[in-house]
């Protein structure tokens, strides 16, 4: 019998991929098919299996790209012939998602579905603007309305006199090309002309942008800046609390779009530190890194493990390939008792704490000089060494330990090489001079980098971005490579990278409100 295939209506959450759900996560990594609209982000969209059917039913404003009974049929269709279905939408699905239609539809039809609530924009939105729906005495109620109803309709489905003035906050979505035919409305039906009023756009994203006024002035502001859509309008009292309440607007980073050039599997610490401290990530991986592709090396090494007195990890990729091979080996991980470990620096030691190893050795300074000034005085002449590590690293490590006489057996388990395909809007955001920082975490990601753009764009975007390298090793490459490097952290690690790169960022702001 063939496998029952099912629905699951998924909130997506109004935008920041931080807001999506543990729910949402789980049963995105297990769909077939995903059905997704506009405005999904691609950090949500990549929680998907790689080989899932990824369908884009989203509508541009006007032009629909499916027509809704087409996305029904295509739910049921892809739920009849036994596959798990992600139906993502913006926000939540209950929510002017109509998720409610194709729930209904899909059910008509005999399949199975669920639903995973997302978060509202109608909540969250407000909430990214430093404005509660509700507050203690200045409202106790908020109300949920669309702003799509068209002026001129006769039989209103919306009551106005009911609204106006018995509901403490108003939420209006769909609303903006509107936003005249509202005001008008509530202030007919009694709203005081000084309630306060925000239009937001993009809430929750980087470039998230507020407006307010009052039902007095509100139009008028709207059309002087143009105020574009997508954007909620908030009406009420608790709008003033934005005032003492705003947020987003004393991150650290607002306002700072950095391009992260790692691997996109390493980048994600980097990435979400921005994003935490309220800057806008480009994500531009200029590196895949690849296994070797002959493996003997590693696996004769993980067959004489006893045989050495340290194993040197310059690097995470270096932990985790050097363990999946173990496990893929079969060879035990007490076979490493009596090695001991040095790691590179804080994140390779914590990665092999996450195995259970507790390291040795971190040198003060982060790179091969550092490790041996570390183990200069413990290492006897003799001695094996084992050192697991990046086709093509620096020689400067295995052969000054080979000059005091110690064994070692350097052995390459990966390369960093180009990413081929890009995308192109990221790209053009950095040869536009979009962005304002450009991060260089190791010497691959600067040649990638040149490689990708060409090695003749370096000085024009050098011209409108600051570079910030973690480290002497890779900024000497940067430097190669024509750049002017401008940042660069005492301590060789992601947390200090960011460090110089806020520090900075404060000093320019200072700078400009002077
Ligand atoms: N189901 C969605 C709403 C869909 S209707 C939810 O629960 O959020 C689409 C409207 O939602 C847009 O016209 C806009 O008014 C609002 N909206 C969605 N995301 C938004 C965002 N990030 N910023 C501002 N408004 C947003």
């Amino acid at each position: 019998m063939q496998k029952k295939g099912m629905v699951y209506l998924i909130g997506a959450g109004p935008g920041d991929p931080g807001l999506f759900t543990l729910k949402g996560k789980q049963i995105m990594e297990q769909a077939d098919v995903v059905v997704y609209d506009r405005l999904i982000g691609p950090e949500i969209l990549e929680l998907a299996r790689p080989d899932a059917e990824m369908i884009y039913v989203g509508k541009a404003s006007s032009d629909h790209a499916l027509p809704q009974e087409q996305i029904n049929a295509l739910l049921v269709d892809k739920a009849m012939s036994g596959k798990l279905v992600a139906r993502l939408k913006g926000g939540d699905p209950f929510v002017f998602g109509r998720g409610g239609e194709e729930a209904l539809f899909i059910r008509e039809h005999g399949i199975d579905f669920a639903v995973v609530p997302g978060i509202t924009s109608a909540i969250a939105v407000p909430a990214y603007a430093g404005i509660p729906v509700t507050h203690r005495d200045a409202s106790s109620s908020f109300a949920v309305i669309t702003g799509h109803e068209k002026p001129g309709k006769s039989m209103s489905s919306i009551h106005w006199d009911k609204i106006a003035t018995s509901i403490g906050t108003l939420v209006f979505l769909m609303g903006v090309e509107n936003l005249a035919f509202i005001v008008e409305n509530l202030l007919a039906a009694g709203r005081s002309q000084d309630t306060p009023v925000a239009l937001i756009r993009r809430g929750t994203f980087p470039d998230q942008a507020v407006l307010t006024g009052t039902l007095a002035d509100i139009v008028a502001q709207a059309r002087q800046a143009d105020f574009k859509p997508p954007a909620i309008i908030v009406v009420g009292e608790t709008v003033a609390l934005r005032n003492d309440l705003r947020w987003r607007e004393q991150q650290p980073l607002w306002g700072a779009r950095i391009v992260v050039t790692r691997a996109r599997a390493q980048a994600s610490s980097l990435v979400e530190r921005i994003r935490l401290a309220g800057g806008e990530a480009i994500e531009f991986p200029s590196i895949n890194i690849v296994r070797s592709a002959d493996m003997k090396p590693l696996h004769a090494a993980l067959r004489r493990l006893t045989q050495y007195g340290w194993i040197i990890f310059t690097s995470v990729n270096g932990v985790d390939i050097f363990f999946e091979e173990m496990s893929s080996q079969g060879i035990d991980i007490r076979e490493l008792r009596g090695v001991k470990i040095c790691a590179i620096g804080p994140a390779t030691a914590s990665r092999l704490a996450q195995r259970g190893l507790i390291v040795e050795s971190i040198p003060e300074e982060y790179r091969a000089e550092g490790i041996l000034a570390a183990l200069k005085d413990s290492l006897k002449p003799g001695e094996n060494i084992l050192l697991p590590r990046a086709q093509g690293a620096r020689k400067i490590l295995p052969a000054e330990l080979r000059e005091w006489g110690v064994m070692v057996d350097e052995v390459e388990t990966y390369q960093a090489t180009a990413v081929e395909s890009i995308d192109s809007g990221q790209k053009e955001k950095i040869l536009r001079g979009e962005a304002d920082y450009l991060t260089f975490t190791s010497s691959s990601t600067v040649s990638n980098f040149v490689k990708i753009l060409g090695a003749d764009k370096v000085k024009a975007i050098n011209a409108s971005v600051k570079v910030a390298c973690i480290g002497p090793v890779t900024a000497a490459t940067a430097r190669e490579f024509g750049f002017e490097v401008n940042l660069m952290p005492a301590k060789y690690t992601i947390d200090t990278l960011l460090e110089v790169i806020i520090q900075d960022y404060h000093h320019h702001q200072a700078d400009i409100s002077r």
